[in-house]
């Protein structure tokens, strides 16, 4: 049996975020149901998504992670509500520079910035950076 979030979690291995969409009225879905939200209907695909969106808000965990992340501080995590209506909750990039997070702010601009397979493969999460505006 496939887990109902294979869809996500293969767009992802590809480099794509992929949002679940009704065929029968067209609505987004995310997180993946096994009906749709607004219609009932069953018949569910994928769409993928621009990868554009807004950061809602995050954090930088960098004590006390959750059993299993004790090696990945510190990280960024954020809720981003995507151009298509959905909102996932998200890893975030650090800069580059040293400047960790300091890149990020609420309501400004984010896009999905996909992580290689083999990390796709040991936590299925979609990664964000900011936005050039
Ligand atoms: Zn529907």
């Amino acid at each position: 049996m496939s887990a109902i979030v294979e869809g996500f979690r293969e767009g992802l291995k590809q480099g794509e975020l992929r949002i679940q969409t009704c065929n029968a009225c067209g609505t987004h879905i995310l997180y993946p149901r096994h009906r749709c939200i607004s219609c009932g209907s069953d018949d569910l695909g994928w769409t993928v998504a621009s990868g554009r969106g807004v950061l809602h808000t995050f954090t930088v965990v960098r004590a006390v992670p959750p059993e299993g992340f004790e090696d990945e501080l510190p990280y960024g995590l954020g809720v981003v509500k995507l151009e298509e209506g959905v909102q996932l909750m998200a890893r975030l990039w650090p800069a580059t520079d040293g400047s960790g997070w300091d890149g990020y702010a609420c309501n400004a601009p984010v896009v999905f910035s996909p992580s290689d397979a083999a990390s796709v493969d040991k936590r299925p999460v979609a990664w964000f950076a900011p936005a050039a505006v």
